[in-house]
């Protein structure tokens, strides 16, 4: 039995790892010339980082990234709504990581390539089409110049390819343009003194005139003692242009909504005109799909359930697709049926983050303060909203993306 991965993403990299520690055989084939550090912060949330925990991750991903300790919510005139511990500070039995997501992509690279060998990811091959049918796979591939290369053909291809699957098109022609949710993110990285806790997850105001997210990804990174601050600016806007992780943004598109954020914890204005680059990306996703396998090929990750970035479950969702995808290949002898098996456990609970993330995010907190104060200044908390209200708000998201801390205790 061989896997052939097609995609050397968050999701190709651990499924490859945990292949490879379920004894199953794979290789990865990834479009791009080389594999750099490309992106910026992401969150690797507990179930997520049970997995690479159990992966035996935990003491690489610690070295590069920072622990994550609490979540922090504010409205627009900086004044505090909520907090809650994250991670082991909330008493999960692992860390929650937040991470440059190119930080992400070497741990797991260099373990993958370590264990597995560095033959098993091949670079420059890009797919273009695989045919398959109930008794195999085989994959297309061309170079970086266009150029076709020899097929090849394995027992399961699975798609790891993100938002421009191009195997996804293959099977669904007829998909159409991802759907806009009316909010375009500018995103970015600042070099900053640690403020707050130095670990702190903060969400402050709401879409309209601005929300903005915050945590640091990286620590000590200078003499200074300063860390990379990851930052996300959400904004609703009518236009915006196709999703690309890398394009360009412009401060003056998106700062002056926050020209009078000067919060006692952090200059906004100041914090952001330091960042290193500015980038831009639509707040899109995709309907769920009826099936992600057909025969003996499968999507996982961004390919199958592509989810607009909020509440870090880009990176989880493809996390916890790789140990649904490589029990039952374990499981079941017949590769048809295993991948068939995978997308009966994942497809539904994929599609559920996907229609949350629409209409519950994980900062709906801030937006019921939004509505119940009028997005004007408040007295005092307590009248806006009780506290059992915050936790529900904030306890009900975790539910459905699955990391409730009951449900991890009964997930083996
Ligand atoms: C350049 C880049 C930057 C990103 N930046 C961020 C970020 O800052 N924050 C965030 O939350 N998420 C970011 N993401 C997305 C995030 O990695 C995913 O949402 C999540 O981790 C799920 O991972 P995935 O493996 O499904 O997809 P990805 O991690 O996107 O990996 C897909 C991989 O497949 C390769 N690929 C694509 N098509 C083909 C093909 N036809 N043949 C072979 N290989 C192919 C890609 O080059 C890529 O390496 C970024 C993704 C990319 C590719």
């Amino acid at each position: 039995m061989e896997v052939l991965i097609i995609g050397a993403g968050i999701g190709g990299l651990t499924l490859g790892l945990m292949l490879h520690r379920a004894g199953i055989a794979c290789r990865i084939a990834e479009a791009a010339p080389e594999l750099k550090a490309v992106g910026v912060g992401i969150n690797i949330l507990p179930h997520a980082s049970r997995e690479l925990c159990a992966l035996g991750l935990e003491d690489a991903l610690s070295k590069v990234a920072v622990i994550t300790r609490e979540y922090c919510f504010f409205n627009r005139f900086g004044q505090y709504i909520y907090s809650e511990p994250a991670g082991r500070f909330a008493g999960y039995d692992v860390p929650q990581f937040s991470i440059h997501r190119g930080d992400l992509q070497m741990v797991l690279l260099d373990a993958f390539t370590a264990r597995a060998g560095a033959d098993k990811v091949t670079t420059g091959m890009k797919c273009t089409r695989v045919d398959y049918d109930s008794a195999q796979a085989v994959a297309y591939f061309e170079d970086v110049n266009g150029e076709p290369l020899p097929p090849q053909q394995a027992n399961v291809v699975v798609s790891c390819e993100g938002i421009h699957s191009v195997l996804r098109q293959q099977l669904y022609p007829n998909e159409g343009q991802p759907k806009y949710s009316g909010i375009n993110m500018w995103r970015g990285v600042t070099r900053w003194k640690p403020f707050m806790s130095g670990a702190s997850m903060i969400r402050v105001g709401w879409h309209h005139p601005a929300k903005l997210l915050i945590y640091p990804i990286r620590n000590n990174i200078d003499a200074e003692g300063r860390q990379l601050v990851n930052w996300v600016c959400d904004i609703e806007t009518p236009q915006y242009k196709a999703r690309d992780w890398n394009r360009g943004g412009r401060l003056d598109d998106f700062l002056p909504a926050m020209a009078n954020w000067h919060f006692d914890w952090l200059d906004v204005p100041e914090f952001i005109k330091s960042a290193d680059a500015i980038l831009e990306y639509p707040m899109v996703d995709q309907d769920p799909l009826p099936r992600w396998s057909f025969g003996r090929l499968t999507l996982l990750g961004d390919a199958a359930h592509p989810m607009y970035p909020r509440g870090a479950n880009g990176a989880a969702q493809a996390i916890l697709d790789c140990r649904a995808l490589t029990d039952a290949l374990k499981a079941n002898a017949n590769p048809v049926a295993a991948l068939k098996a995978y997308e009966a456990k994942r497809l539904p609970e994929t599609a559920k983050v996907v229609l949350a993330n629409r209409s519950a995010p994980p900062d709906a907190i801030l937006h019921e303060v939004y509505r119940r104060t009028g997005d004007k200044p408040f007295k005092s908390i307590d009248d806006v909203i009780s506290r059992e209200e915050l936790i529900a708000l904030s306890e009900s998201y975790k539910r459905v993306a699955g990391y409730d801390k009951e449900r991890l205790k009964t997930v083996g």
